[in-house]
Order: C-alpha cells, then structure tokens, then sequence
C-alpha cells in the first residue's frame, strides 16, 4: 500500500498516518521529521534547511525529492509507506510520479483531509500544549508567525495538488474536521475500495 496524505499543516495527516502504521505494516515517511532529524544532526541538508524551517518556507524541491528517493529503497518500504507532508508542490508530484515509475512502483491512493483553515492555529496551539505537557520539545516552526507562513506556502504552493491529483483521477477527499476516529474510518473505506 502506497499512500500520500495531502492537507494543511495541522489537518491531522500525521495522526492519520500513525495509525495506519500499526494497522499496515508500513512505515509512516514524513518530510518534516526526517528534515528535523537532519537539522538536529547538523548534516549538510540540515544545515541548509534550518533557517528555511524556521522561517516556515519550503526546503528545495531538490533536497526532499532526494531524501525521498533514498528512503523509499530502505528495505521497510518493501510493501509499502504513507508519505505524509511530501509530495508539498506540483513539481515534488511530478518527480515522484517519475522516482516511482523508475522504481517500478505506483500510488494506491492519494486522500486529501479537507479542513477550515480558521481551525488549525487552534490545532497548532493544542499540539503546542500537548508536547509541553508531556515535557517533549516543541517544534521551532509550531509559533504564530511561522505557522501563518506555513499556511501562506500551502495555499500558493500545495493546494494546487488537489487539482493535480484530480486530474489524473487519483484524488479522494476526506473530511478532516470531522472526530479522529471518524476520519480513521473514512480513510479505511478508502483504502478498502483501492
Ligand atoms: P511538516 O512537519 O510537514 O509540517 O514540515 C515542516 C517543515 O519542513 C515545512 O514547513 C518545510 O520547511 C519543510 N518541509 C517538509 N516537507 C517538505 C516538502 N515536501 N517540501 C519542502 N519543504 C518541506
């Protein structure tokens, strides 16, 4: 099973991709925190990256097409993986229609939480609170300044997936305001239809 979950950051792709985890077997492979670990490493990507995160723009199309590349040859994604937070603009989409054409791989679905855009600093202030709570350390780009620009990129620059991925007939929309457990089962329709 191949997935990608498209939505605003704080729709929730995250807790929906580490559900399916458990539930698939396959690994949940998400951008941002395999950009966080290269920062926290201080690698050469994280290096380039920080400054871009934290400014809650997007890293080059270069960096995470490569990043992506490489990890979906490690052996865990053999039957699979969710890619959450990645493909995040049209031409990350193209890119990997061709990594995976190359890799002899293809999509089983892409599902997109639709959610009101008024409700994610609300989630973004919880997820906040959350993490504080159970004493974990908060993300750098999880502010009010940044998370405004991290919407502003993902209305010029992710949202004309939507279209891309309807285009090409792959797109399925789930409301992601609705309850967790709703939205886990929506998907599971889905995914049982793929
Ligand atoms: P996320 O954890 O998905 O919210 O990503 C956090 C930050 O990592 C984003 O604001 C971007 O700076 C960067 N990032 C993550 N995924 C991508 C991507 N596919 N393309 C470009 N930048 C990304």
């Amino acid at each position: 099973m191949r997935l990608i979950f498209l939505g605003p950051p704080g729709a929730g792709k995250g807790t929906q991709a580490s559900l399916l985890t458990a539930q698939y077997g396959i690994p949940q492979l998400s951008t941002g925190d395999m950009l966080r670990a290269a920062v926290a490493q201080q690698t050469e990507v994280g290096k380039r990256a920080k400054a871009v995160m934290d400014a809650g723009q997007l890293v080059s199309d270069e960096i995470v097409n490569a990043i992506v590349s490489d990890r979906i040859d490690e052996a865990d994604c053999a039957n699979g993986f969710i890619l959450d937070g990645y493909p995040r603009t049209v031409p990350q989409a193209v890119a990997l229609a061709d990594m995976l054409a190359g890799k002899g791989l293809k999509l089983d679905a892409v599902i997109e939480l639709k959610v009101d855009e008024s409700a994610l600093v609300k989630r973004m202030e919880n997820r906040v609170a959350e993490t504080i709570a159970k004493g974990g350390q908060v993300r750098s780009d999880d502010n009010p300044e940044a998370f405004r620009k991290r919407l502003v990129e993902y209305r010029e620059k992710t949202a004309p997936l939507s279209d891309h991925y309807a285009s090409t007939g792959e797109l399925k929309t789930v409301d992601g305001m609705a309850e967790v457990d709703t939205v886990t089962k929506e998907i599971a329709k889905i995914l049982t239809a793929a």
